[in-house]
């Protein structure tokens, strides 16, 4: 059964971005059906997977607003196709931002992204969903149509903190919105072992939160960060480099959770 998986953290520049384009790579290289969709008006993730979100003539923004189908807009990205690493990927740009306003009146907006995704579902094994860094009306479209949250985070003090807003947050959309949403798991982002704060937060987040934080560890790595630049992924950009295999490493283990769910 298909896997829908928000990228969630209201925090901003905590690795959101780059974990759902390497996430993607990384089970697209794994063998299984991936899209992505970018639910944030930056566009990042849409640039970050090689498509130009100027150029689009059919985003998210059209899905929301029911002028297009998720089948028209999504897209494909030639860099993704001449790697033999590719997903599709539904894109964002600049126009997201008005369909907050714009949703305001209508009936049921949080369920627009959820119905819209029903007629493509069965194409893919996962469904990937880029959250913006906001508990906004579009990421609550996210999670009303998710199984799970993923919740990439530096091991910083604030962001215990910042954690329990978002932690509230899914368990009232459990509550009201959408049963089957739970915390797929806590992933420790741009993780520098040398520092003792970062090993200090990581062990309180493990006792904390036990085994929903995941195993694998994405190491703080200037070719994740680079390769946006490229319009590819880190797991595209440099395979070899420590990032990219631990974001393989990572889609590794998300395939492994699941056929445990
Ligand atoms: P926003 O909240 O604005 O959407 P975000 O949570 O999506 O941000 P990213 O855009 O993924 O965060 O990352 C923020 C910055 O940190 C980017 O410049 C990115 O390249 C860099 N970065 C992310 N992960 C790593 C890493 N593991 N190692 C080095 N740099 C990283
Ligand atoms: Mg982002």
């Amino acid at each position: 059964m298909t896997k829908i998986f928000c990228i969630a953290n209201q925090k901003g520049g905590v690795g959101k971005t780059t974990t759902a384009v390497n996430l993607a790579a990384g089970l697209a290289q794994v063998g299984q059906r991936v899209l992505l969709v970018d639910l944030d008006p930056q566009g990042n993730a849409t640039m970050g997977s090689g498509v130009d979100k100027r150029g689009l003539v059919l985003t998210i923004y059209d899905v929301l607003l029911e002028s297009a189908s998720v089948a028209e807009a999504r897209v494909k990205s030639d860099k993704l196709i001449e790697a033999g690493c590719s997903y599709d990927v539904l894109g964002a740009n600049r126009e997201l931002t008005g369909a907050e306003v714009e949703l305001v009146d209508v009936e049921r907006r949080e369920k627009r992204l959820k119905q819209a995704l029903e007629e493509v579902r069965k194409d893919y094994d996962f469904i990937l969903i880029d959250c913006p860094p906001s508990l906004s009306m579009l990421t609550l479209n996210g999670l009303c149509c998710a199984h799970g949250v993923i919740v990439p985070m530096q091991c910083e003090y604030f962001a215990l903190e910042g954690l329990t807003d978002l932690v509230n947050t899914i368990k009232q959309v459990h509550a009201n919105l959408n049963k089957d949403l739970l915390i797929i798991g806590l992933l420790r982002v741009m993780f520098d072992p040398r520092i003792t704060l970062q090993q200090q937060v990581s062990e309180q987040l493990k006792n904390h939160f036990g085994d929903k934080v995941f195993n694998t560890v994405i190491p703080r790595n200037v070719r994740l960060a680079e390769a946006p630049s490229y319009g590819v992924p880190g797991v595209v950009f440099d395979p070899s480099s420590k990032g990219a295999q631990a974001f393989v490493a990572f889609a590794r283990e998300i395939v492994e959770r699941i056929d445990k769910m």
